[in-house]
């Protein structure tokens, strides 16, 4: 990974004394070994700062959303989820393909501070695995899907098996189990908003459920309230959710989105067919669902 990192800041180097950046986009170590965070170089000084190392987690596409109403041009470090993440942006008109500079890196796969903050913190005796995070051992996708130059070997998927397998289990629930199984799941949910900060698809510039005037969904921690919100961040997430697994990760109360999530890309693919979101980008395409026609046959629209 010290190569991959040599690499990467040679690279980011390069585009600013050429000026062909303002800022690139990657990881930087924390305060503490595992703490790797984002990080956004603004000069050629700031290069040296950048990490790739076995905590370099975070979907760095994320921060691209800080930098949709400026006009600096961006190089960005991006895994095979991160350029997902770039995927859905490009097609959410969110940032233009020619304000980026991608360098791709094939993702050996990554270590989740969280846990490791969790074996260092005292809150647990229960020391948790220090292998590779769950979602990168559910990973389909650690190679970029959209770069401008890569680096590094390519990486194969880590995804074993059936990743709709608990989904479908859960299909086999009568509808009142499946009720009960989601409102004990969801019923643990603090409302913390965590899995909405995180996600890349999560891009609106006014979210339904920061709006007072009219309240279109309450506060409380109730069942009703819990499963609405659920309801919608996740129906919202159908067709565009680039399975980066950042919301699972990052819940401090460990609720199993990713199933909602699968169940969802599981459905869109059998109603829709066509590559799963963020997989390509094609200019000017759109994911199933964000388009609307006026001889659409569905009526309600
Ligand atoms: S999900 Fe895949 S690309 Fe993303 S960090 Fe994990 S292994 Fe890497
Ligand atoms: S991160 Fe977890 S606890 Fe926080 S809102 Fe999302 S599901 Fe609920
Ligand atoms: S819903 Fe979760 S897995 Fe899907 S894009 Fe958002 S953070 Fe990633």
């Amino acid at each position: 990974m010290k190569e991959i990192t040599n690499k990467v800041q040679a690279i980011a180097a390069k585009l600013f004394e050429e000026g062909k950046i303002d800022v690139f986009l990657a990881w930087e170590k924390g305060e503490l070994n595992f703490k790797t965070k984002s990080y956004v170089a603004r000069n050629a000084l700031d290069v040296k700062n950048i990490v790739f190392d076995e905590y370099s987690i975070y979907n760095v596409s994320n921060s691209l959303l800080k930098f949709r109403d400026s006009h600096e041009r961006i190089g960005i470090a991006v895994k095979g989820c991160d350029s997902r993440g770039i995927v859905r942006l490009l097609e959410d008109l969110q940032i233009k393909r020619d304000r980026l500079y991608i360098v791709g890196i094939p993702c050996p796969g990554m270590k989740d501070p969280l846990a490791a903050a969790r074996n260092h913190g005292g809150f647990s005796k229960k020391q948790e695995e220090d292998g590779l995070a769950k979602k990168c051992l559910d990973c389909i996708q650690p190679n970029p899907v959209i770069y401008d130059e890569l680096v590094g070997p390519e990486q194969s998927p880590r995804q074993q098996g059936d990743r709709f397998a608990r989904v479908k289990e859960i299909e086999q629930m009568s509808a009142d189990e499946r009720y009960k199984f989601w409102e004990d799941t969801f019923s643990t949910c603090i409302r913390c908003y965590a899995c909405r900060q995180v996600c890349v698809a999560c891009d609106c510039r006014t979210c339904i459920f920061d709006e007072m005037k009219p309240q279109w969904v309450g506060r409380e921690n109730s069942s009703t309230d819990n499963m609405m919100y659920h309801l919608v961040k996740h129906s919202h997430m159908a067709g565009r959710c680039i399975e980066c697994g950042e919301c699972e990760r990052v819940c401090p109360v460990n609720i199993p989105l990713m199933l909602l999530n699968r169940k969802l890309i599981k459905d869109v693919g059998t109603l829709f067919g066509g590559p799963e979101a963020g997989m390509q980008y094609v200019e000017g395409s759109k994911p199933p669902l964000s388009v609307y026609r006026e001889n659409d046959p569905d009526s309600f629209l």
